[in-house]
C-alpha cells in the first residue's frame, strides 16, 4: 500500500484501492466506503505515522490488475538472445588513455589500472622502468623474464648483467645516462614470446614512453622491440643500420640474451655499440 499527501488531498492507493479526499470542508470518500472528513484526517495521520510521505498518484492503483494486463512477449520475443555487449578494441583503448596521460608516473598508474592485457593476471610484478628518465640514450627491450618480474625493474637476470657490460663499454650506464624500459610491462607466461595482440595494445602505451622520456637515440634490442617500434622483424637483417620510430633515430641490436648463447654474435653488438657512441659523440 501506497500512501501519501498532495494539494490538500490525501491519497491511499494500491493493493486496497482506497483513496481520501482531505480538502477542507471535503467530503471524504473511497471506493469502498464513505468517510467522514474527520476519520479521513485521522486516518491520514495514521498512515503518516507508519512514514507515509508522498502521494505518487491522483487515483488509486490497483497493481494486480496492471501485471494481469501487461502484454507478454512474443514467442519470437522470447527467443531472441539478450544483446551482446559491446566488443572494445583494447588497441583502441590504449590509444585513448595513453593520450591522455601527461607524465611519466601517470603512465605508470594507466598501465598499472589497464585492463585488456591478461598477461597482467599472471604477472607478479609491473614492469615499467629503470635508469634515468630523460636520458639520451633509451633501450627498449621485450619483456620482463622471470628476474624482472620478482624484481620489478627491466634487465636484472644475465640477459640485464650483460646489457650493462655493454653499455659500459662505450661510457653508458642507467646510472647516469640510460634509461630502459620493455615493450610489454609483465612476463608472458613460461617466458613465451607475446602475441601480436598483446604488442599491439603495449605499442601506444610505448610510444607515449618514448614521447615523455625523450630520448636522442632509441636502442632496440630483437625483434620484438623492432617490430613494436618499425612494424618489421628480421633482426639479422636489420641490426646495424639505423632506422626510425616516432621521429627518433633507432638502432635495432642482437638481444643480449640471444648474446649469451650465440657469443661470437658479440662482434656484431659492438660494431653497432660503436656506431651508437660516435651518433651521441657527433651530439
Ligand atoms: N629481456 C628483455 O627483453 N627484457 C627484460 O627486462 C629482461 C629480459
Amino acid at each position: 500500500m501506497i500512501c501519501g499527501k498532495r494539494r490538500g488531498v490525501a491519497h491511499c492507493c494500491g493493493m486496497h484501492g482506497r483513496y481520501f479526499d482531505l480538502s477542507p470542508g471535503g467530503v471524504a470518500w473511497g471506493m469502498e466506503s464513505a468517510l467522514d472528513y474527520h476519520s479521513a484526517r485521522a486516518l491520514l495521520a495514521w498512515q503518516i505515522e507508519l512514514g507515509a510521505t508522498d502521494a505518487i498518484c491522483d487515483a488509486p492503483v490497483n497493481r494486480y490488475e496492471l501485471e494481469a494486463r501487461q502484454p507478454k512477449p512474443t514467442a519470437r520475443q522470447a527467443e531472441e538472445p539478450p544483446p551482446k555487449p559491446k566488443e572494445v578494441d583494447p588497441v583502441e583503448v590504449a590509444r585513448d588513455i595513453a593520450r591522455g596521460v601527461r607524465d611519466l608516473a601517470g603512465l605508470k598508474a594507466a598501465l598499472a589500472q589497464f585492463e585488456h592485457c591478461d598477461l597482467r593476471k599472471g604477472a607478479r610484478n609491473l614492469v615499467f622502468s629503470d635508469g634515468k628518465p630523460g636520458a639520451r640514450v633509451m633501450v627498449i627491450g621485450e619483456a620482463p623474464g622471470r628476474d624482472e618480474d620478482l624484481e620489478g625493474r627491466p634487465f636484472v637476470g644475465r640477459a640485464g648483467q650483460l646489457l650493462d657490460r655493454m653499455l659500459a663499454a662505450i661510457g653508458l650506464s642507467r646510472q647516469d645516462n640510460v634509461y630502459i624500459t620493455n615493450v610489454l610491462p609483465w612476463r608472458p607466461p613460461q617466458n613465451r614470446d607475446p602475441l601480436p595482440a598483446e604488442i599491439a595494445m603495449m605499442t601506444p602505451f610505448l610510444e607515449r614512453h618514448v614521447a615523455l622520456a625523450n630520448p636522442d637515440i632509441l636502442i632496440a634490442m630483437g625483434n620484438i622491440s623492432c617490430d613494436a617500434l618499425m612494424g618489421k622483424r628480421g633482426i639479422t637483417r636489420l641490426r646495424g643500420t639505423w632506422g626510425e620510430a616516432w621521429g627518433k633515430p633507432v638502432m635495432p641490436m642482437f638481444h643480449p640474451a640471444y648474446l649469451l648463447r650465440q657469443p661470437l654474435q658479440k662482434r656484431a653488438a659492438w660494431s653497432d655499440l660503436l656506431d651508437i657512441k660516435s651518433r651521441l659523440d657527433a651530439g
